[in-house]
């Protein structure tokens, strides 16, 4: 699935593309995509806009269209933004065309994706606000947030940095690779997080973000620039996908476990469970294959 450092990938490669062009023709292949609006009335609202910028918010692209409107879109799971692709790829959902005879196709195998039209900033906010906390990378991201959000919270630290009503755009991939950077165990209850230790969970976070969209995203499954091409961070997890590896900083090796149903990957030596946490979080990864 794509997170912020993918989403973050093609606004930047599509925003020079899309920037000042106007939109001259919209299809919307699948009622599923613009639900519960019907998509007639996203194609006429499409229809002639100028696209005066591209912007992200969380793992949300946010097209800012003229007259003061809005396009939410989401990948999901398996949407990919191709920018003048050969053929019409297979599972193609919306189709734009801009004035430069250049072609946009938003294309999703599962579905999950979502475009949403607003009118005014005020419903953009509004729309976004009830779905997501603080970005990253971003000054109001601070150690201090982080713990008045965590405080009491008894949920595993790993749910509580998936939650993007809390921080925006860390998905399964980056909190992994936060959560080892900042030494700090999956299964611990964020409430009993230091003061330290949310300092170096933001930094966690901030690292292997900065590093994602440094390498253009990590493309293990469906994830693809705009144009087709593959991102590299894949190639630079330390523990993400990695059970049954030497840790890159101890050498121990690296395990799979459950946390939230997400599978995990974690050091323990580098990240020390939590007491009281041994017996279910360890024999559920006994059961768990490697990879
Ligand atoms: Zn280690």
């Amino acid at each position: 699935m794509p997170e912020l450092p993918e989403v973050e990938t093609i606004r930047r490669q599509l925003a020079p593309h899309v920037t000042g062009r106007t939109i001259v023709q919209a299809q919307l292949l699948d009622p599923r995509w613009t639900r519960p609006d019907p998509p007639a009335a996203v194609e006429a609202a499409l229809l002639g806009a100028a696209v005066q910028r591209l912007d992200r918010a969380g793992k949300y692209l946010v097209w800012v269209l003229s007259g003061d409107r809005y396009l939410l879109m989401h990948l999901r799971m398996t949407g990919t933004l191709l920018f003048d692709p050969a053929a019409p790829p297979p599972h193609t959902r919306v189709l734009l065309e801009l004035d430069d005879s250049h072609r946009l196709v938003y294309v999703d195998p599962r579905r999950f994706g979502t475009g949403h039209l607003v009118h005014g900033a005020a419903a953009r906010d509004e729309y976004l606000g009830v779905r997501i906390g603080v970005e990253p990378l971003t000054p109001d991201f601070t150690a201090r947030y982080l713990r008045e959000q965590g405080r009491a919270r008894t949920a595993p630290v790993k749910a509580f940095v998936l939650d993007q009503r809390r921080i925006a755009g860390v998905g399964n991939i980056y909190a992994d690779e936060a959560l080892f950077r900042a030494g700090i165990h999956p299964l611990r209850p964020a409430g009993r997080l230091t003061a330290g230790d949310w300092e170096r969970l933001r930094d966690g976070i901030e690292e292997a973000l900065k590093e994602g969209i440094e390498a253009k995203g990590a493309s293990i499954d469906d994830f693809r620039h705009i144009d087709g091409a593959r991102g590299s961070f894949q190639d630079r997890f330390l523990v993400h996908r990695r059970a049954g590896k030497p840790c890159p900083r101890c050498g121990a090796t690296i395990r799979k476990i459950v946390v939230g149903g997400r599978g995990t990957y974690v050091c323990e030596r580098c990240q020390p469970r939590p007491r009281g946490r041994t017996s279910r979080g360890l024999s559920r990864a006994a059961r768990t294959p490697g990879v």
